[in-house]
């Protein structure tokens, strides 16, 4: 069997190490090369435009195409089972190149109404005035997202679990929905990541991930990727990476790539350590709430187990008074930084409070809306990223820093 069939095959911790990546045919280098050259030298029937760039065509420049960068590309398709891979210099970057991608004046969009906060933003004000209609809606309601469809609708965007509520969409469900009217899917999976739900078997046309968070997980570069059919791909790379030119660096595609390596067994460990957490968290008397999807009380805990393999590694959690336990928090946490981002190895917490979110970036229109964001995040949550250190100690540096000091 030659080496494309067997890592076809394979399981997600060879293909994390092996997919993408080659001995250096001129040094036999086992680890992958660092790449840092911007142009490349060329023959003399080179195009000068983009637009004729060919697909596995000679590297010219490195904003076009970077050998360290596609073998990033290639690891990624594999872990997501996606045919190709955009990689972007952040998640934004990828959303962004997307959006001016698929939608132009005239058309309309269904994006949900709460996601990642810049993406919200981003479609309150940036879109809308490219001519681009956009309508939020909670698109965990089936119904709701049913009702916004338009004929003139092209795009579905949902996040599944959405940052920072872990509310949860049903891919395949949604799927259906924008295929009936022609739109395409796009689902950022950022939370959930390739080890928990690959939307495109749930029919999903377009991933999005920022690779900042659990496929880079270290938290020392930024990064971004779209995954999906090559028919859609090859010109959104032209079109929008390479000419928009948020494309990523080689040195962060190095970095990525060297975290990828570990991201299974990081995954296996963020979901037992975060399990652990978020019973801890749920028996303490100063908490009101927790919603982590692994938990029984999650309130969509059934299409977890069916849309999730692996739960991921945030919780969210509710408390008297946040606002004065975020400030404590942040002065009496000594391993836990307080800090915002997520799935990195080290644990982060980071207070959001419902007041100033709803201001700056998510428009709730329906009493409904206001009702469905209640019930996640009350005043206000604390998103806490559990990483990778022994469980017991998070939970000892917790406990220490939830103490009154009268205690
Ligand atoms: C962080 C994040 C993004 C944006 O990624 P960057 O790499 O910071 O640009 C997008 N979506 C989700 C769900 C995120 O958590």
């Amino acid at each position: 069997m030659d080496r494309a069939s067997l890592l076809q095959h394979a399981g997600e911790q060879t293909k994390a190490i092996h997919a993408g990546e080659f001995p250096d045919p001129a040094t036999n280098a086992s680890a992958p090369n660092l790449v840092m050259s911007t142009t490349f030298v060329a023959s003399a029937d080179t195009n000068f435009s983009v637009e004729g760039m060919e697909e596995n065509g000679t590297w010219i420049y490195s904003r076009w195409g970077n050998p360290t960068v596609h073998q990033l590309e290639e690891k990624l398709a594999a872990l997501e089972e996606a045919e190709t891979a955009v990689a972007f210099a952040s998640g934004m970057g990828a959303i962004s190149a997307l959006l001016l991608h698929v939608l132009k004046a005239g058309e309309h969009a269904v994006v949900s109404d709460v996601a990642y906060a810049a993406l919200s933003e981003m479609t309150n004000d940036l879109i809308p005035r490219l001519g681009v209609e956009i309508t939020k809606v909670n698109t965990s309601d089936l119904n709701a997202l049913q009702a916004a469809l338009k004929p003139n609708t092209k795009l579905v965007y949902i996040e599944t679990p959405c940052n920072p509520l872990l509310r949860l969409t049903d891919i395949a469900a949604a799927a259906t929905a924008a295929h009936r009217v022609g739109a395409k899917l796009a689902v950022d999976a950022t939370f959930a990541t390739p080890a928990a739900t690959k939307p495109l078997q749930h029919g999903a046309d377009f991933v999005i991930h920022s690779l900042t968070k659990y496929l880079g997980g270290h938290g020392d570069a930024l990064g971004g990727a779209v995954l999906g059919y090559r028919s859609d791909l090859a010109a959104l790379r032209k079109k929008t990476a390479i000419r928009l030119g948020g494309t990523l660096s080689p040195f962060n595609a190095w970095l990525i790539l060297r975290g990828l390596a570990t991201f299974p067994i990081r995954m296996k460990v963020h979901q037992e350590n975060a399990l652990k957490v978020a019973k801890y968290l749920e028996l303490h008397p100063k908490v009101k709430r927790v919603i982590y999807p692994g938990l029984p009380s999650h309130p969509q805990h059934d299409l977890a187990k069916r849309q999730m393999k692996n739960f991921s590694g945030i919780i969210t959690f509710q408390v008297e008074n946040g606002k004065e336990v975020a400030q404590k928090l942040s002065q009496k946490l000594q391993i836990v930084h307080y800090a915002v981002s997520l799935g990195h190895h080290r644990t982060l917490i980071f207070y959001l409070s419902s007041e100033d979110l709803l201001q700056t970036s998510f428009r709730l229109s329906t009493p409904k809306q206001q009702e469905s964001w209640n019930v996640f995040a009350g005043e206000g949550i604390f998103r806490l990223s559990v990483g990778l250190e022994d469980a017991d100690d998070l939970i000892a540096d917790l406990e220490q820093a939830l103490l009154d000091d009268t205690e």
